[in-house]
């Protein structure tokens, strides 16, 4: 694992983002990277695996979704998962699907939420729709996965967000089966407010 410094860029016109995505933030109101945004957004539109060390609230989730919405292929390309985000409550899995439709304003951009406790038939009849990026709950996810209802052959980025609170909630299993059954080329992105031994052992496992 290497441990590099990188300078914050100080806007978002550094951060080579299409004109679409300028216009989403613009109309999101964001005029700055947040610091995890201005650190983590290059090294993924890079392609690499990144473990960004960052609290609730400091803009994780524009900082995952921003690379990921830039680099997907159309609905028309691709009918299956091209992202899974695995969060650890269904009140975040809420949020940050939110956050990632405001932020995909500008892109014809199929996201599902599955989160546990939710209607099952109506996530099955989205996913065999079509969607390009998941966000969901462990437990859910892993379900799909069993029932086959979400590929994972096409997807080519993960991320854990809140990694620490998924391993203390006991979520390490389902994260791991859902890993394992997605492609070994792709890219994990681990997002997590503190860094014990148990996200050191995930990421060294994973990443
Ligand atoms: P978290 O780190 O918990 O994922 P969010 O990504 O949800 O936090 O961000 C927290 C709040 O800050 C959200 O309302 C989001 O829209 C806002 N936000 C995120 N990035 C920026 C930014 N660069 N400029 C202004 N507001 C931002």
């Amino acid at each position: 694992m290497n441990q590099i410094e990188i300078p914050e860029v100080e806007s978002f016109e550094e951060l080579d983002l299409s004109p679409v995505m300028r216009r989403s933030l613009a109309k999101a109101g964001f005029e700055k990277p947040s610091p995890i945004q201005s650190q983590l957004i290059p090294l993924a539109m890079d392609g690499l695996d990144v473990i960004g060390q960052a609290r609730t609230g400091t803009g994780k989730t524009a900082a995952f979704s921003i690379p990921i919405l830039e680099q997907l292929d159309s609905l028309e390309d691709c009918r299956d998962p091209q992202a899974i985000v695995v969060v650890p409550t269904r009140e975040l899995a809420d949020q940050v699907g939110r956050e990632a439709e405001r932020l995909a304003w500008g892109y014809p951009t199929e996201i599902a939420v599955l989160a546990g406790g939710k209607n099952i038939t109506r996530q099955l009849r989205q996913l065999n729709n079509g969607v390009q990026v998941v966000v969901g709950t462990p437990g859910r996810l892993h379900d799909h996965l069993q029932r086959r209802s979400l590929r994972t052959d096409n997807v080519w980025c993960v991320v854990l967000d809140e990694a620490d609170r998924m391993l203390d909630i006991g979520f390490r299993p389902q994260i791991e089966r859902i890993l394992r059954k997605c492609p070994r080329k792709r890219q994990t992105l681990l997002l997590s407010a503190t860094l014990p031994t148990s996200v050191q052992r995930l990421a060294e496992s994973y990443m």
